[in-house]
């Protein structure tokens, strides 16, 4: 395979279009560094761009021993693996992104990318490019810090206002005073909304990074069940969470995510169910797997629709007066996917609906 081809996604006619002047055009605008590496000497041959990328000046002189006493050390292994790959096997890109530690400078963030040219099926050279990405490192990092602050500064308030509302509504539970319960009634709501838009918010913002983030932890499933039930019990006034009788159950993943998707379908149980005062949850094993479903009996949904439903930003149409972003679903799937798990609804209109879906386990203590 040429190695041209690995990269190119131009078509050939493309490329006879493209004239030197283009080329000089897009690497001027670009700054993309070229670099070889003899794989028998270790000599390395760079450009000036190439230099300046990890910070040096056009005529400073740059071995492989100076890279790589240059690269930050904690990116040093990932580095080192992508080129082992790339060495080891013909037509495996290399690929790293590291950051770069000179004297006093600031640190800047390099991306390399190459391959390895192979004579009688041994490698004798690497090729390839690098940019300067730092700027758009700095963009992710602000964006992780508004994130940080979203999470913290706004979460942590709200949490309290929706405590103080609980017990509120605690101390006027029975009171004569409809008024007052209907005001509590509807700020609670109101802070719930407010709070599923951040975490709505959150797990888009992650999303863009490729992937949610994935916090890994073991777990018991049965007790996060109950704790979320819990919360969402506390600002629904009009349905009553029946948490049927669980087996005592481990499960290995991000436990704030499977958190999430519970409280996503336990807030739509009862969302989607105005005249309907109770939401099920149950928890059963079946082979390796265990399933937790969450049944209402609410307005259910058209065949028509299902298969929509897991889909960014779909809500049916369905006259429903109730509010919604048509997030949920779409990230409680991903989470589920991302825990080898699958997500599932049985629903019927007008008869309500089962949201179920299904988890490996890696300990079960008892029935
Ligand atoms: P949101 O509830 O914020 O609109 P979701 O992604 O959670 O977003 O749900 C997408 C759509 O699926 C909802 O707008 C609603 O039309 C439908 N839906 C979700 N859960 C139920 C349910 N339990 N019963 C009936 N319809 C539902």
């Amino acid at each position: 395979m040429e190695a041209s081809d690995l990269f190119s996604k131009y078509e050939k006619d493309d490329l006879e279009l493209i004239t030197d002047q283009h080329i000089r055009i897009a690497l001027d605008n670009t700054r993309v560094g070229f670099w070889e590496l003899d794989l028998f000497t270790y000599e390395m041959r760079c450009t000036g761009t190439c230099k300046e990328n990890v910070g040096l000046t056009t005529d400073s002189h740059l071995d492989y021993p100076t890279l790589l006493s240059l690269i930050h050390p904690d990116d040093l292994p990932q580095m080192n693996e992508s080129v082992r790959n790339a060495i080891e096997n013909e037509g495996q890109k290399y690929q790293s992104e590291y950051r770069i530690v000179y004297a006093n400078s600031p640190i800047r963030c390099v991306k390399a990318d190459g391959i390895a040219l192979f004579e009688n099926g041994k490698a004798v050279k690497m090729i390839g490019t690098t940019i300067d990405i730092t700027d758009r490192k700095l963009i992710e990092l602000q964006k992780d810090e508004l994130i940080n602050i979203v999470n913290h500064e706004v979460n942590t308030p709200l949490t309290s206002i929706r405590g103080y509302l609980k017990l509120l509504a605690r101390l006027t539970a029975g009171s004569a005073n409809e008024k007052v319960n209907q005001v509590i009634e509807r700020t609670s709501r109101s802070a719930e909304r407010l709070k599923n838009i951040i975490n709505d918010y959150l797990s888009i913002s992650q999303k863009t990074d490729g992937w949610l983030k994935h916090r890994n932890q073991v777990f018991r499933l049965d007790e996060l069940i109950w704790e979320i039930a819990d919360n969402v019990q506390t600002i629904s006034f009009t349905h009553k969470i029946q948490v049927g009788a669980m087996p005592c159950v481990w499960i290995e993943g991000d436990r704030q995510g499977i958190g999430q998707v519970l409280s996503n379908l336990l807030t739509n149980g009862i969302k989607y169910s105005p005249n309907r005062n109770t939401v099920d949850v149950n928890l059963t094993i079946y082979g390796v797997m265990l399933k937790v479903a969450v049944r209402d009996y609410g307005i259910g949904i058209a065949q028509k629709d299902i298969k929509n439903l897991f889909k960014k930003s779909f809500r049916v149409d369905n006259g429903a007066d109730s509010e919604g972003s048509g997030m949920g679903l779409n990230i409680s799937e991903e989470i589920v996917y991302r825990h080898h798990g699958q997500i599932g609804v049985d629903s019927r209109e007008g008869m309500g609906s089962i949201f179920h879906f299904s988890l490996p386990f890696v300990k079960l203590l008892h029935s």
